[in-house]
């Protein structure tokens, strides 16, 4: 049946007794009816509502939609204590909603995600370190002490506390006997302290300072835009944006600032201060509950100017917003990739369309999408193409590895070992660069060739030497590193098969027995905490060598890092994946543009087995729009995104032939699809059939450009009947195809 949510009704207000729809973050394809409680209510209010015997959290939507006995309409119970929602919000939510086919009532849920929404501020005590240490450390204790260490100290109700510890509240009461944990009163909602865009900022270059006027002229005229700022790595690119930050400031509005999490550093927060006297508020998920709530409520209230976050900082309640930047735009972690699967730059222009702002999207490597999107006029773009001042782009070599002598088991080439030395011996660093996490890749057995597989997924696990395990990439599972083969149960002969970073550091600490060595792979640090002094210690020269998977890619400043050792330039080079070179080029451009940033030129050298594949040539002379031109082209000729559409279908069961028959039923009853002139591809198995237990079956729709295809989708999967237990979800624009 059709969703029955009542259409929404700004602006509106609600005497007492009328009959309202209220929209709630439950899985329902419709409105609740309520009554507006004593005192009327405001279209858009956030309200608490019952519902059975639970009170839940919504947005009064618009007018009650009737047809049943009014006198049975239960109350409002209560109306929350924050800006009402906006029309612009909600237009937002119902076109992000239409556009991802995700429910309302699931888009709603990330349009509220500030923690304890519907808690009076009395219940609020909140949870800091306190100065004594317990009398007695368990393992308990200690994992309160950690999570509040990790969260900056305080900032968790006790119910909070104790679910990220795992530990019962009367732990925390005990340590708060103790001292050792403080108990305090929640810190008022106060606004932020201002940011003063009229500070001056640094002196900008001539090609900075045109870029810059430019954004300029685009805020000033208060309407919809988006602009591609494609420069080199540095090249300045956030010391322009943050003068468009400037004029958007100046003119009263809101500004967001989105960054791939990973590169949510101190470092830019830092920036921001010095450029407007104050730090900006920070959204991700290392921010404690209470400033969420703080910020939350601000950004509501206009009491917070610029915000700086991950994606899910666009769905934060913005009072007016004039500019969404999205730094590196082309990062794959801007899809979301559960719940919700919407990719934050495009809802953001959908976002900035909607509220009258300009969205600039910025990169050394944008993605093919808004390359083409920029190419036919659709955004304006700004091209930086030199570095600021004395530095200069790093020379890009290959090296030839065919060519190379290297024993077996060894990654390091000759080439590349000498270029480490002289760098070395320049008092300079070195990057090695391997984008595979954990020791090795496979881990197989020499007696029987047995390889061990994750139990719950079809996944290979990969030996984490540091960890002393084997884990599961897909579902994060680990066990204990066996000791004999778990099929023919032979001890001593399982043996590592492929470099991973663990491995690669233990090649060069024995190549180069002088060095110091660091190693920055997510999974080698505990908190985001210890990765950030990982990443300080590094940057003031604390190590000689870097062994880094792709976090050593993103954001990080290392002024004395000048060369870039790719070990494995072909790694990305060979899936069946449509995007397999536009990754390779941006991962490979971009980690390169990490050397020789300051004054001292920096040089990348990628080992490759194919140094005339077409890829490996482009990234090599950066002759980036024949390449792009060329990607367009093969895209263009298959109908591929972004010049036809596509969405990817999973269907996933517990058991593989109930996922399989639904594919089946699915492709067969596949009318509204070539009405509206889509094609089905499939069913067939998952590139990764099994994960977490779940066998998934994979179907591709296809369609070209001008097609209605979430109609025709929505059309589609509402003609079959599909079996309990079956999950299916819709992939609109999938990162691969
Ligand atoms: P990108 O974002 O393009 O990589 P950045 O904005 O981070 O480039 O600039 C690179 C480096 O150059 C930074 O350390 C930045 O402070 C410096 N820089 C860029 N433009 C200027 C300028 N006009 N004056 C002083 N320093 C600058
Ligand atoms: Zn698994």
């Amino acid at each position: 049946s059709q969703p029955a949510y009542a259409a929404p009704q700004p602006q509106g207000w609600y005497d007492e007794g009328t009959l309202v729809a209220v929209l709630t973050t439950q899985p329902l394809d419709r409105t609740l009816d309520y009554r507006a409680p004593e005192g009327g209510v405001a279209a858009g209010a956030f309200v608490q509502v019952p519902l059975g015997p639970r009170q839940v959290i919504g947005v009064v939507w618009g007018k009650g939609q009737g047809g049943f006995d009014l006198k049975k309409a239960r109350a409002i119970t209560r109306i929350l204590d924050v800006a009402p929602m906006r029309e612009e919000m909600q237009d937002f939510l119902i076109r992000a909603g239409e556009y991802t086919l995700t429910p309302l009532p699931t888009m709603l849920r990330l349009a509220t995600r500030a923690p304890g929404l519907s808690d009076p501020p009395s219940m609020r005590k909140v949870y800091g370190l306190g100065p004594a240490t317990p009398d007695r450390m368990t393992e308990a204790r200690t994992r309160v002490l950690a999570v509040l260490e990790d969260f900056g100290g305080a900032g968790f109700t006790l119910k909070e506390l104790a679910e990220a510890a795992e530990v019962s509240a009367s732990v925390i009461k005990g340590m708060v006997a103790q001292d050792a944990v403080l108990e305090l009163e929640a810190p008022r909602d106060t606004a932020y302290p201002r940011l003063d865009p009229s500070l001056p900022g640094k002196p900008l270059t001539d090609s900075q300072t045109r870029a810059a006027d430019q954004l300029r002229t685009a805020i000033q005229g208060g309407t919809y835009g988006t602009t591609l700022l494609r420069g080199v790595t540095g090249s300045g690119k956030t010391e322009v944006y943050l003068e468009a930050v400037a004029a958007c400031l100046a003119k009263g509005r809101q500004a967001l600032v989105l960054l791939p999490e990973i590169a949510l550093s101190a470092e830019f927060l830092t920036r921001v201060e010095q450029r407007f006297g104050a730090k900006p508020v920070e959204w991700h998920s290392g921010v404690t509950m209470t400033e969420r709530r703080r910020a939350w409520k601000m950004i509501g209230q206009g009491g917070a100017q610029l915000v700086v976050g991950a994606r899910s900082a666009l769905f934060l309640p913005f009072r007016d917003l004039g500019l969404i930047v999205v730094d590196e735009e082309h990062d794959s972690s801007y899809k979301q990739e559960d719940g919700a699967l919407y990719n934050a730059r495009d809802m953001s222009v959908l976002r900035a369309s909607l509220a009258g702002a300009q969205v600039v999207l910025a990169s050394a490597t944008p993605s093919l999408e808004t390359w083409v999107n920029a190419k036919a006029g659709k955004y304006a773009r700004i091209d930086m193409t030199d570095r600021f001042g004395a530095a200069v782009l790093p020379e890009m070599r290959a090296i030839d590895m065919r060519a190379e002598a290297l024993s077996p088991g060894r990654w390091i080439s000759p080439t590349l070992q000498q270029a480490v030395r002289d760098r070395m011996a320049a008092g300079e660093q070195a990057l090695l660069f391997l984008n595979r996490r954990g020791y090795a890749p496979v881990t197989i057995c020499r007696a029987c060739g047995h390889q061990v597989q994750c139990d719950h997924c079809d996944a290979r696990m990969v030996e984490h030497r540091f960890l002393k395990r084997l884990v599961c990439h897909q579902c994060g599972e680990s066990k204990p590193m066996p000791t004999e083969c778990p099929s023919c149960k032979v001890e001593g002969k399982l043996s590592a098969v492929g470099p991973g970073v663990e491995r690669l550091t233990e090649e060069a600490a024995e190549v180069f027995p002088e060095a110091r060595i660091a190693t920055l792979s997510s999974d080698l640090f505990g908190s985001a905490r210890a990765l950030k002094q990982a990443v300080g210690v590094i940057a003031n020269g604390g190590a000689d060598i870097v062994v880094g998977t792709q976090l050593v890619a993103k954001g990080h400043n290392f002024p004395l890092l000048t060369l870039v050792g790719v070990i494995d330039a072909d790694l990305g080079l060979h899936g069946s994946d449509m995007r397999a070179a536009e990754r390779t080029f941006q991962l490979m451009r971009q980690v390169s543009g990490r050397a020789g940033r300051a004054d001292r030129p920096g040089q990348a050298l990628l080992q490759t087995c194919q140094p005339d594949h077409p890829v490996i040539r482009a990234i090599l002379s950066g002759a980036e729009e024949d390449f792009w031109n060329a990607e367009a082209e093969g895209r263009a000729a298959a109908g591929m995104p972004p010049f036809g559409r596509m969405a990817g279908i999973i269907l996933s069961a517990e058991k593989e032939d109930v996922a399989m028959a639904a594919g089946v039923a699915l492709a067969r009853a596949d009318q509204p699809l070539r009405l509206a002139g889509a094609v089905v591809y499939g069913p067939a198995l998952a590139p990764i059939a099994r994960v977490r237990g779940w066998h998934r079956v994979r179907m591709l729709v296809k369609a070209p450009k001008g097609v209605a295809l979430q109609r025709a989708l929505g059309e589609w999967i509402a003609g079959v009947r599909l079996p309990k237990g079956l999950r299916l979800s819709v992939d609109v624009d999938p990162q691969s195809f």
